[in-house]
C-alpha cells in the first residue's frame, strides 16, 4: 500500500464512475491542472510524481539539546510561544491555547498557529512531532500541521505511514516543490525527528538578492540537500518570494488536527571565526 503511487490508490478507491467525477475530499492525491515548477518536469501538487521510497530510520528521538541552544520547548510550557489574538485581542499576540502534557504539546485545533515571541535567521533547528495515534482521514486530511521556517516556508508534518498524497505534500516535503528524497517516516503514536539547517532569504529593499535553502535530516536520514526554497508557500501556486526582515518568528502549523511536538531547540547559525 505505501509504494503505490496516487493514481493506483485512487483507483482503489473509487472505482464507479460518479466516483471518478469527483475525489473525496479527504482523497486529494495531487492535480495536473496546476502550474509547472520552474526547472522541474512537475505540476505543482502533481499526482504523477512518484513517491520517494520508504526507509528505516536512523536515529533516536528525545535527545538533549546541546549547550548553546536557545531551547523552545523543554516539555513543561509554551513562554517562548505566542499566537495572533482573535475578536477583541486581533492585533495582538495572546498566550497560546495549545495544551501541554506528558512533556509534549499538543495543537487545539482551530485555534490558530504558533509562533515564537523571538524572531530568527540562518538556524538550525531540532524539533519532534508525533501524529495521532487514533487515525482518521487521508492525504493531507490525516495529521496535517507544519513547521515555517520564517513563518512562511513550510516543511509538512502529515501522517507519513500509510497515506498516499501528492509527493510534494506528503511529510518531509519542502511544500509545493520539493518531496522528501526518501521516506522514513515512523507510525502515528511514534515520534519523527526534524533536523534543519535554514539559510534565510537575503532581500535588497524588494528585490531578492538570495534564496532561501534548507537542508533536512528526517529521522536522521537526508531528505533535503540545500535545497533552494522557491518562495512563500503556496497552495495550487509556485510560490513567490516577498520581501521580509532577516529574522522572523519561526511558526508551527494549526490544520486543524492534534499533531503533537516536543524537544524543540534552535541555534542561530554564525561564520566560521565568530565565536561572539
Ligand atoms: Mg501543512
Amino acid at each position: 500500500m505505501r509504494i503505490l503511487k496516487g493514481s493506483a490508490i485512487f483507483a482503489i478507491l473509487c472505482a464507479g464512475a460518479a466516483c471518478a467525477q469527483q475525489a473525496p475530499a479527504d482523497a486529494d492525491l495531487g492535480f495536473t491542472d496546476t502550474p509547472m515548477l520552474p526547472g522541474q518536469k512537475w505540476h505543482v501538487h502533481d499526482s504523477g510524481r512518484p513517491y520517494p521510497p520508504v526507509v528505516t530510520p536512523a536515529n533516536v528521538p528525545g535527545t538533549p539539546p546541546p549547550s548553546d541552544a536557545t531551547v523552545l520547548f523543554d516539555g513543561k510550557d509554551l513562554s517562548k510561544w505566542a499566537q495572533a489574538g482573535r475578536g477583541v485581542d486581533a492585533g495582538k499576540l495572546v498566550e497560546p491555547k495549545w495544551t501541554v502534557e506528558n512533556g509534549y504539546f499538543e495543537i487545539a485545533p482551530h485555534s490558530g498557529d504558533l509562533a515564537t515571541r523571538e524572531k530568527f535567521g540562518d538556524c538550525q533547528l531540532h524539533i519532534e512531532w508525533s501524529e495521532p495515534p487514533d487515525v482518521t482521514g487521508s492525504s493531507q486530511s490525516r495529521g496535517n500541521s507544519g513547521v515555517k521556517m520564517m513563518d512562511r516556508y513550510e516543511i509538512q508534518v502529515l501522517d507519513p505511514w500509510n497515506n498516499p498524497t501528492y509527493a510534494d505534500g506528503m511529510a518531509g516535503a519542502i511544500y509545493g516543490a520539493w518531496p522528501p528524497l526518501v521516506n522514513p517516516g515512523r507510525k502515528p503514536g511514534e515520534w519523527n525527528v526534524y533536523d534543519i539547517v535554514f539559510k534565510a532569504p537575503v532581500f535588497d529593499g524588494s528585490k531578492l538578492v538570495t534564496p532561501a535553502y534548507l537542508t533536512l535530516l528526517f529521522n536522521g536520514v537526508l531528505v533535503h540537500d540545500h535545497q533552494q526554497i522557491l518562495g512563500r508557500t503556496a497552495y495550487r501556486e509556485v510560490a513567490q518570494y516577498a520581501p521580509h526582515g532577516p529574522e522572523e518568528p519561526l511558526g508551527l502549523q494549526d490544520h486543524g488536527y492534534k499533531v503533537r511536538f516536543r524537544n524543540v531547540w534552535i541555534r542561530r547559525l554564525k561564520g566560521y571565526d565568530q565565536a561572539k
